[in-house]
């Protein structure tokens, strides 16, 4: 409980005194294998070698509703950290960024203002900013989040379910949601080089999306097999730290340059051509 409020206390100033920061993921197209986004990740450095995970500080911020200035700053932060990418010549000028988003933001009535505000700041299109959202956005006031997303959609952003498959009313949620991406949780993808019902569960999941149109991400991808397995189940995208791990904003120019001038990646993904 002492660490608990220790944390809400302290979450409450780390935004004031930029205690909190960004880091990126590359999310490659496996096909091209070239980096097509990014997913920003938050990061909380309370000083003194202390990092704070993502894990353990989300859900406090989530449940004390600080989660609202806080997402709003990350959005903000991570498309002008894309403007500036593009603009260096990092990535292509259609490169997208993802942000994260609590079913708390959904809720707050000036939630797609703050995107629309943020899309204008950075001159970022719609198109190119996911908001990652998680099955738990089923759970409370479903209709409010469903009002936020349609809001969303019509600006010209998407939306991706973020953990596919760990939460539950999946398969309605598909039916009922505007949404063009799944991103398959690691959970399933850790076990897809070993374990016949994780592969079976993939091909499922990728088969079912790919009938509904959606973009299908692999998560978590850690080694070669994973990868080939994944390229061979046609997934169109993936994320790992096979690929990368999340980086500072600083390293991400010598990150996708060695990413782009991987040669191997066709023989890496177990393609002959
Ligand atoms: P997520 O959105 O599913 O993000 C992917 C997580 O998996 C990240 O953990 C990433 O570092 C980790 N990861 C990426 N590749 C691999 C891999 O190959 N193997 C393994 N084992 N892990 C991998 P991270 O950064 O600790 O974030 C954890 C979660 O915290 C995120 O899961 C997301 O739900 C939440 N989160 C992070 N940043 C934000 C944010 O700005 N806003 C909100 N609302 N949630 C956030
Ligand atoms: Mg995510
Ligand atoms: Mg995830």
């Amino acid at each position: 409980v002492t660490k608990r409020l220790d944390v809400e206390t302290a979450l409450y100033r780390a935004l004031e005194r930029n205690e909190l920061h960004l880091v990126h993921q590359p999310i490659v197209d496996i096909d091209l294998g070239l980096v097509v986004g990014f997913e920003a990740l938050m990061r909380w450095d309370r000083g003194q070698a202390q990092v704070v995970s993502p894990d353990e500080f989300i859900p406090l911020a989530e449940e004390t509703g600080i989660i609202v200035p806080l997402g709003s700053w990350a959005i903000n932060d991570a498309l002008t950290q894309l403007r500036s990418w593009i603009d260096a010549g990092h990535c292509s000028p259609s490169t997208t960024m993802s942000v994260n988003v609590s079913p708390r933001q959904l809720h707050d009535p000036e939630f797609v203002t703050i995107v629309s505000n943020a899309l204008d700041a950075s001159g970022v299109s719609p198109e190119q900013l996911w908001l990652e959202v998680t099955e738990s956005v089923m759970i409370s006031q479903p209709e409010q989040a469903l009002d936020a997303l349609n809001a969303l959609c019509d600006l010209g952003v998407r939306i991706a379910i973020d953990d596919f498959g760990t939460g539950y009313s999946s398969l309605s949620l598909l039916q009922k949601f505007p949404i063009q991406r799944l991103k398959i949780d690691k959970s399933f993808v850790s076990g897809v080089a070993q374990d016949e019902s994780a592969r079976s569960l993939v091909r499922t999941i990728i088969a079912m999306g790919d009938s509904l149109g959606l973009d299908m991400v692999a998560e978590g991808i850690e080694s070669v097999q994973q990868l080939q397995i994944l390229a061979e189940m046609k997934c169109s995208k993936a994320q790992g730290f096979l690929i990368s791990h999340p980086v500072p904003p600083e390293s991400m120019g010598s990150t996708i340059a060695s990413l782009d001038s991987f040669g191997a990646w066709n023989k890496l993904r177990g393609k002959n051509s």
